[in-house]
């Protein structure tokens, strides 16, 4: 049974008022983040602190990544009811969690087994249920291209051309792109067969692996 009390209610309505205070103005992005409790995606241990502004490990080496990256990441994505996403980098699955509660339909992919299985098991029992897939998302999954948007949620040090062939027509991938330890935050939309880019600022993410990925 998942439990959500007021106080945790509580908790996640100061995070969303904080979250606007750092600059997040989409109400939708900050709607679901006010929705989904992320309390449940921590072990009891760290319990304490899912309702603070930061990353937290969640096994594997691998981290939940902080509200403000997943808010900051989802209203670059200008995410619309029925837009089918990409997300690279499953982890412990809130990221697919915010998406599916605004609407989109989300395919995930993580290369990590256990975290894939763990996720996959945990997910759907909170009532989101985006399509689960086990591998090296660094190539995309181009059976299932084309995409609306794609979001990668691990640090590249360029971004795979792969996954500039599998957007749309006017689709958006954001990924963050630099070296191990920091990366800046990129915007690539396909517009009339151009891309059109846009930096934003530095962020910490762990490394995307795998074939276009860090080796
Ligand atoms: N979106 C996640 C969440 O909401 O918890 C946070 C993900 S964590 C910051 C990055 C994830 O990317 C890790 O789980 C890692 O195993 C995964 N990853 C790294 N390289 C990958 C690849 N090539 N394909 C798929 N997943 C990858």
């Amino acid at each position: 049974m998942i439990e959500d009390n007021y106080k945790q209610r509580g908790l996640r309505n100061k995070l969303v008022k904080k979250l606007r205070q750092k600059g997040i103005v989409d109400d939708r992005v900050l709607e679901a983040i006010g929705k989904v409790p992320r309390h449940v995606f921590f072990d009891d241990a760290l319990l304490g602190h899912a309702y603070e502004d930061k990353a937290f490990p969640i096994g594997e080496g691998q981290t939940i990544s902080q509200p403000y990256t997943v808010a900051f990441q989802t209203e670059k994505l200008e995410i619309k009811p029925g837009d089918k996403v990409l997300e690279i980098g499953t982890g412990s699955g809130y990221q697919a969690a915010i998406l599916v509660e605004m609407g989109a339909k989300v395919y995930t992919i993580e290369f990590q087994r256990k975290l894939y299985e763990n996720t996959k098991d945990f997910l759907p029992k909170m009532g989101y249920n985006p399509f689960f897939f086990f591998g090296d998302g660094s190539k995309g999954i181009p059976a299932k291209a084309p995409y609306d948007k794609i979001l990668v949620t691990a640090g590249a040090p360029v971004i795979p051309t792969s996954l500039i062939d599998q957007l749309s027509e006017g689709g958006i991938l954001i990924i963050p792109v630099g070296d191990r330890d920091k990366q800046k935050m990129v915007k690539v939309k396909k517009t009339s067969g151009k891309l059109i880019r846009e930096e934003f600022d530095y962020f910490a993410f762990v490394p995307l692996l795998g074939e276009q990925g860090w080796k």
